[in-house]
Parts: structure tokens; C-alpha cells; sequence
């Protein structure tokens, strides 16, 4: 049975209820994909034929978890950010085929192969920074067989790059053109065809729907969670974003995994996501491209032990963004979360925003061992720095991925 035992490493385990769950001089065995020991180095245990590992102090993390992203789609939006910049208003980007219409524009006309092509350098991206599972939403397609294409390459991806990837069905996150004015129409749709057809391929690992002015509203979100909890499928939700729905409140009712974004989410409503352990996914990518100024209730989320997770929210159009550890400072510098916040939020509690918090996101045994080894000492070295990728080796269910940097 292949082993793998780290020595004299710093450990971020992340397996305590606040802060890192940082254990100096470590030792960790790796055995048969698991996790098999944890502690100090010099109780480490005797193993013949282990492969290991002198970390030189160095630090171990869990593997990175990005737990909200809308990675799959077709085309960019680049265009439309330079006409905004030259001083084009809404109405014209949208007269000229911009906005969220012109990504499900490019998404329904690309093939499986072009999206997944794609993709492949986010993907990349998201990878070299030692993520090893990543949600992926659909939601650009907006019709049974697109949608259905966006995820199946979002399974793709999983399976070619052996990472975990986790597929959401966000069909309810714009209302297509044909369907302008009959929004009910296009739920119903959503409920009694295209979720069902997603679901019965075994692409469905939870429901999403974005509830707010511009999207769906508080009735058409509930009858799609009715439908996705039907089906047994765990739900989350693209929350008080832009302004206060009650839609969080609704969803953690309804035992929401996850609330999403939530800027405008009222203190008030917090305790609700408390009592339903519902995750808060924060997402400062969002925040800081569209120069949002409403900051989420991070006083009252820590007041009632609300975990809070990070995540990119890649999409094309308001958080074009690939980095984790860029969103890991954006959120220290723009919501003055701190490192340790940080770091749990792409971490544990980002497991937790998935449902997934006894396999991952914590370096504990028995879980899988996903780890990375990082050219740094401390942790909060990871929020701190802006443009240095300190990742050197990333181990993936106990097999290496990348490990160029083992030794230095
Ligand atoms: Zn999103």
C-alpha cells in the first residue's frame, strides 16, 4: 500500500472551530488516499517503505476548495468592459448584444469541445494555486440541452484532470430571450423538464437559483427548491446581491447548503442562517468589479458563528477572476476578514458550502488527503500577498498532481 509521510512541516489543519489549527513540527502520513496519522514529528510513526517528504518547515494546507463558480461558458466579455470604460451605458452594451445574454449567446453556440477548450485555462488557473474541488455551475444555457452540455463538461473536466468538481444546476439564473415576459412559464419549465432531464444524466449535485430584481423572485426560487428537493437534490442560492429580497432567509428556511453573495442581507436575518447551518458564501471578486460599496454583515455573521466561505464566482461577466488567493485578499482587504477567515473560507468551510465537510477541507485523519505544500512558513503569507503563486506541490487523494517543488 502506497505511503507518503510528511516531516517537519507546519500544519494548517483547519480542524478546530475558529483560526487555523496550526500545529508546528509535524508529521502526517498519508496511506491508501486517507489521511492515516497526524502529530508531532517526533511520535511519528515507523514505516519501512513510506516516500518521504522533508517539508523544511514548511506549510501544509488542505487543498483548496472553490465552492461557487460559473466556470463553463462560451466567449468573453471583454468588449463590453472596454465600451463601459469608454462611457457606453447599460442600454447601449445591451443594444449592442452585451450583457449576460451575449454569454448564453456564445455558450448555446459552442460544442462540448469548444467549451471544455474553453475552460481549460481557468481550470489551469484555479489548479496551479492547489485547488482541488471546484463547483461549477450552469446556467448560460437556459434550456434543457444546453444546460445539460455545460454540465457534462463540467464532468469532463473533472474526470481528465482527476479533481473533485461538484455541478450545480443554475438553470433558474436568467430568464432567456424567448421567454421574455412569461417568467412563471420559463420556472415551470425549469421544474418540469429541464432539472428533471439534468438530474436523471447524474449531473445534478445541488440546485441553485438567483433570486433578485433582475432575475427570479422569491415565489419562483421556492417552487424550484420544492422541485429540486423532490428530487432529493441539496439546494443553495445567489442571494441579496443587489438588494434585499429575503431570499437568504427563505433558502436557510429550507435548509439551504448555502446563501450567496448576501451584501444586502440584514443583520437582523442572520440568526436564520444560524439555526439552519446554512454556509455564507462570500464572493469579494463580485464585489470588487462591480465597485460595490454595501459590505456583507460580517459583524452579525461572526456574532452567530455563520461559517463563511470564499469562493471565485469566475464568470465572464462580474468576477472574471481565477485566483483564489487573489480572492483570499480581496476579502482581507475589502471585508476585512482576516487571514485565518481567509484561509477556512477556501477551506473547511468551503467544504461545508458543499456538503462535503467529512471528506475534505480539513487535515484530519480519515478524510482524503488532499494537501498542498507551499513555499511559505505562515499562513497568512497566502492572503498577504498579491501576485506570487507560493504553491509547490499539490497532493490530490493521495496521489501527486504537481510536484515540482518538493525540494528546494
Ligand atoms: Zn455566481
Amino acid at each position: 500500500m502506497p505511503q507518503t509521510l510528511f516531516i517537519n512541516a507546519t500544519i494548517a489543519c483547519l480542524d478546530s472551530e475558529s483560526g487555523y489549527g496550526l500545529r508546528e513540527h509535524g508529521a502526517l502520513l498519508v496511506e491508501a488516499g486517507k489521511i492515516a496519522w497526524l502529530g508531532a514529528m517526533q511520535d511519528q510513526p515507523a514505516v519501512s517503505d513510506a516516500e518521504v517528504i522533508d517539508c523544511a518547515g514548511r506549510l501544509l494546507t488542505p487543498g483548496l476548495i472553490d465552492c461557487h463558480s460559473h466556470l463553463v461558458y462560451g466567449g468573453d466579455r471583454a468588449d463590453e468592459f472596454e465600451m463601459r470604460l469608454e462611457g457606453a451605458s447599460y442600454a447601449e452594451i445591451a443594444q449592442r448584444g452585451g450583457g449576460i445574454i451575449s454569454t448564453v449567446n456564445a455558450t448555446r453556440a459552442a460544442s462540448e469541445a469548444e467549451l471544455f477548450a474553453q475552460a481549460l485555462p481557468r481550470l489551469n488557473s484555479l489548479l496551479a494555486e492547489g485547488v482541488t474541488t471546484v463547483e461549477i455551475k450552469s446556467g448560460y444555457g437556459l434550456d434543457s440541452g444546453n444546460e445539460i452540455k455545460m454540465l457534462r463538461v463540467a464532468r469532463q473536466l473533472g474526470s481528465e484532470f482527476q479533481i473533485r468538481v461538484q455541478k450545480t444546476f443554475l438553470g433558474a439564473h436568467a430568464l432567456p430571450p424567448e421567454y421574455a415576459g412569461r417568467s412563471d412559464d420559463y420556472i415551470e419549465r425549469v421544474c418540469v423538464e429541464m432539472l428533471p432531464r439534468a438530474h436523471a444524466e447524474g449531473l445534478v449535485d445541488a440546485v441553485d437559483v438567483f433570486i433578485e430584481s433582475i432575475a427570479f423572485s422569491l415565489e419562483q426560487g421556492a417552487k424550484v427548491f420544492a422541485c429540486a428537493q423532490a428530487l432529493g437534490l441539496p439546494i443553495k442560492a445567489h442571494v441579496e446581491q443587489l438588494s434585499d429580497l429575503g431570499g437568504a432567509v427563505m433558502a436557510a428556511q429550507r435548509g439551504a447548503l448555502s446563501v450567496d453573495h448576501i451584501e444586502y442581507l440584514a443583520a437582523t436575518d442572520v440568526a436564520s442562517l444560524a439555526q439552519n447551518e446554512t454556509v455564507a458564501v462570500l464572493l469579494p471578486g463580485a464585489f470588487y468589479v462591480l465597485r460595490e460599496t454595501q459590505l456583507p454583515p460580517l459583524t452579525a455573521l461572526r456574532e452567530h458563528k455563520v461559517p463563511m466561505a470564499l469562493a471565485s464566482d469566475a464568470n465572464p461577466g462580474s468576477s472574471p477572476v481565477t485566483s483564489l488567493l487573489l480572492i483570499m485578499n480581496m476579502a482581507c482587504t475589502l471585508f476585512r476578514m482576516t487571514p485565518a477567515e481567509a484561509l477556512r473560507g477556501v477551506t473547511i468551510n468551503a467544504a461545508r458550502a458543499l456538503g462535503l465537510a467529512t471528506e475534505i477541507g480539513s487535515i484530519e485523519v480519515g478524510k482524503q488527503a488532499d494537501i498542498v505544500l507551499w513555499n511559505v512558513t505562515k499562513p497568512s503569507m497566502l492572503s498577504y500577498q498579491i501576485g506570487i503563486n507560493p504553491c509547490a506541490a499539490v497532493m490530490q487523494a493521495g496521489n501527486w498532481r504537481s510536484q515540482a517543488g518538493l525540494s528546494r
